[in-house]
């Protein structure tokens, strides 16, 4: 049985007292950790006011970016070994917007997860399409592509553990949800896609969760579908309310 995994993305949003308020607003009230998973992802800035808010309680952390080294001359860069020792559990790699603004590739992405899981993080791995894809009839090739880019290399176990989240580009910070049906297809296809590459067992464990315009609305009706196993929320993981909804789906 997979543990359904709900993440907010901060994105480039809250500082550090707006990160310890928010976690003394929620960390009361968050579902066991075996029955539903609640992370925060948050800029580098706040994680050590994430964690040090979050601690004792089943908040679980994750950043929403590292380098693929551990340490070095890499300016501006963030250490997943340092994550690791901060007490870290996830880091979101390939999101659209770092692929789309900060020119990631799918090889960067694939160097990440290794680097991640070399140091005893869990990697969120994100892929998409873009509106125009999808018009084209290209949504299921282009996903399963990333995936595979992606996983490159990683072994059954590996991958066991990971979460790997579908956000749909359009979908995005838009008010546009893809319907429940759309986001279970491709769910399905990355399924698949790692059955493929791997076993049945692992295509069994992969989490998957869907990205794009979830909230409190929406979220019970994606959730109930069998190949969606989570989301990855923007805007509705921001105000302590909607987010303790969201992570609260089953009640
Ligand atoms: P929104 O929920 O704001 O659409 O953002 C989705 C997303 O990109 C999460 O990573």
């Amino acid at each position: 049985m997979r543990t359904p995994i709900i993440a907010g993305n901060w994105k480039m949003n809250q500082n550090p007292e707006e990160t310890t308020a928010f976690v003394n607003a929620v960390k009361d009230q968050l579902p066991a950790s075996d029955k539903v998973e609640a992370v925060i992802a948050a800029p580098a800035v706040d994680l050590s006011a994430l964690l040090a808010s979050a601690k004792g309680s089943n908040l679980k952390t994750s950043a929403e970016n590292a380098y693929f080294e551990d340490a070095g001359a890499f300016t501006g860069e963030t250490s997943p070994k340092v994550l690791k020792e901060m007490g870290i559990d996830y880091t979101i790699i390939g999101h659209s917007e770092r692929r789309q603004y900060f020119h990631e590739t799918d090889e960067d992405i694939n160097k990440k997860a290794k680097a991640l899981f070399n140091n005893g993080i869990t990697p969120i791995i994100c892929c998409g399409e873009t509106l125009e894809q999808r018009e084209a009839g290209e949504t299921n090739n282009w996903v399963s592509g990333q995936v595979k880019a992606a996983l490159e290399g990683l072994s059954a176990d590996q991958v066991s553990s990971l979460v790997i989240a579908y956000e749909p580009i359009w979908a995005i910070g838009t008010g546009k949800t893809a319907s429940s049906e759309q986001a279970q297809e491709v769910c399905q296809v990355i399924r698949e896609t790692v059955k493929g590459l791997y076993n049945e067992q692992t295509a069994e464990n992969v989490r998957i969760q869907y990205g794009g315009s979830v909230k409190p609305a929406n979220v019970k009706e994606l959730m109930a579908k069998p190949d969606i196993d989570g989301g990855l929320v923007g805007g509705a993981s921001l105000d302590p309310e909607s987010f303790l909804a969201l992570v609260n789906y089953q009640d």
